[in-house]
């Protein structure tokens, strides 16, 4: 395995500075079963690897009006905090989770665990049982036209609506399909893994080399080498060719295909968000703040406008906050906290780390713009005193990890065609090469991108039995 990186893990990585350990991608881990059957399948236990600590509440909500509410992890308890909070609103929570567990049920095995082939393979009689049900999928409504009917509580409905960002989508595009993201979050959890996220990438890469994977760190891939339509290996920047009868390419599909392929392709113009990320240890105090946070805009839809006409996010964009230290003391001392700070961005970073000289909309702004978040933090009553802070902008994103223009999960699910159109793992039109991760399907977000790589082995296992 070549990895550009100074170590495995991409998105999913670790920072350390002032004493603290920050995650700098994933801060929530969802649909927890993913890694059972991961560690599973090679004879192992998720206990025996990792521990899952539930994060309560799930999450802290607050609004520019002064409301908050602490959603609770238990399921059970979630409708009840609702309706004390959003009063009227928590039977239609019930029954709005209870339609979405039977989208995820009718949905999981045909859009995310299976390989999934596209419109031809829907329209299959494997999936005849999924035809009488088809105006249960949702796909012809918006996710935010279904929470505005269903919820009378705007607040609620913005609530249900920030679901569209776990794959870099828009409540106002984004079909109700979507519905499956808070389904997975709220009824089957959102965990934190003990000593930070990152360990997973840790544990996934010991047990790799312990099974005989070569990992060769700060090793970029320069091309994909094809021969008569088959892949047979890649050239590194240092020159060096290595043979290989498969080739699996966890790089953005689009950067794989334009840059290691040399495949001339139209601009994206679906592109999934990006992130401005402030890293900051910060001295200790009470600001009210749970695990998880949320700072919510009292301008969704103009937010989310932003993202597809602005350079970078507006002045009053929402703020989501992690702090791991608040359940972990060891990725602090005792008398500071590690604050993630995370506010959507549009994707328009430099394009790809083979261009660093490329001019960004981000150039200089990274320090004005951390600015404006603070001080919208300060109009929500939450003034940390910063100690240290790193800021990653889009051109981080894209330089580090070479995701297109810093976009984190590839094209976004802004269209209701998207499921269908998403890159599957077996490429279309070189042999032996083989597409996994955020970009590719079933999409992004850390247990489908597991499962893309499970999926991806599965089929080449299959390929070298025929
Ligand atoms: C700020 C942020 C917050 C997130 N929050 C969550 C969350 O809470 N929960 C969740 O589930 N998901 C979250 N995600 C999404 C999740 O991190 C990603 O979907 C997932 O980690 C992506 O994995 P990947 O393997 O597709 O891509 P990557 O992690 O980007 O891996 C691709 C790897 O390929 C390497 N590479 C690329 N090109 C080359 C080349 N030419 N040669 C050699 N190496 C190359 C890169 O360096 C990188 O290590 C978040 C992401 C970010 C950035």
């Amino acid at each position: 395995m070549f990895e550009q990186g100074e170590q495995t893990g991409g998105k999913m990585n670790r920072i350390e500075f002032d004493s603290c350990v920050f995650d700098t991608g994933p801060t929530l881990i969802t649909m927890p079963f993913v890694l059972e059957n991961y560690f599973s399948s090679i004879g192992l236990t998720l206990a025996d690897n990792l521990t899952l600590c539930k994060v309560e509440p799930a999450c802290h909500y607050r609004w520019s009006d002064g409301s908050s509410l602490d959603l609770p992890f238990e399921m059970d308890d979630v409708a009840r905090a609702i309706e004390d909070f959003a009063p009227g609103n928590g039977a239609p929570v019930s029954r709005y989770l209870e339609q979405a567990r039977e989208l995820y049920d009718l949905t999981k095995d045909v859009f995310i665990f299976s390989p999934f082939r596209g419109f031809r393979e829907f329209w299959s009689l494997k999936n005849v049982r999924m035809l009488p049900h088809l105006h249960r999928l949702r796909f012809m409504s918006s996710l935010h036209s279904v929470h505005s009917k269903t919820f009378s509580d705007p607040r609620i409905v913005q609530l249900f609506d920030r679901f569209a960002t776990y794959n870099g989508s828009s409540p106002y595009l984004a079909p109700a399909t979507l519905m499956v993201i808070p389904w997975v979050e709220i009824g089957l959890g959102a965990w934190y893994v003990k000593g930070g996220i990152y360990t997973i990438a840790e544990v996934f890469t010991r047990v790799a080399q312990e099974n005989g994977v070569r990992i060769h760190l700060r090793s970029r891939v320069e091309s994909i080498n094809v021969e008569r339509g088959t892949a047979c290996g890649v050239t590194l920047t240092d020159g060096s060719i290595i043979a290989a009868d498969h080739v699996v390419s966890n790089a953005d599909v689009f950067v794989t295909r334009r840059h290691l392929l040399g495949v001339e392709l139209d601009e994206p113009t679906n592109l999934s968000s990006s992130g401005l990320v402030m890293l900051m240890s910060v001295e200790k105090a009470d600001h009210g703040l749970a695990q998880h946070n949320v700072l919510f805009s009292d301008d969704y839809p103009g937010e989310f406008a932003a993202l597809a006409t602005e350079d970078r996010p507006r002045k009053n964009a929402s703020i989501y906050i992690s702090r791991s230290s608040h359940a972990d003391v060891t990725q602090a001392p005792s008398d500071r906290e590690n604050w993630f700070v995370l506010v959507n961005a549009p994707p328009k970073g430099k394009s790809n780390v083979h261009d660093q000289d490329q001019i960004s909309s981000w150039d200089g702004h990274a320090e004005t713009q951390a600015q404006l978040v603070l001080e919208q933090m300060s109009s929500f009553g939450v003034r940390p005193v910063v100690r240290q802070m790193m800021i990653r902008t889009p051109d981080t994103m894209a330089s580090e990890w070479s995701s297109y223009k810093g976009a984190l999960y590839g094209s976004s699910s802004n269209s209701m065609f998207s499921a269908f159109l998403r890159p599957r793992q077996r490429s279309s039109d070189v042999a032996n090469l083989w597409y996994v991760g955020g970009s590719a399907h079933p999409g992004g977000g850390v247990p489908l991108v597991i499962t893309s790589g499970m999926i991806a082995a599965d089929l080449i296992l299959s390929s070298l039995s025929t």
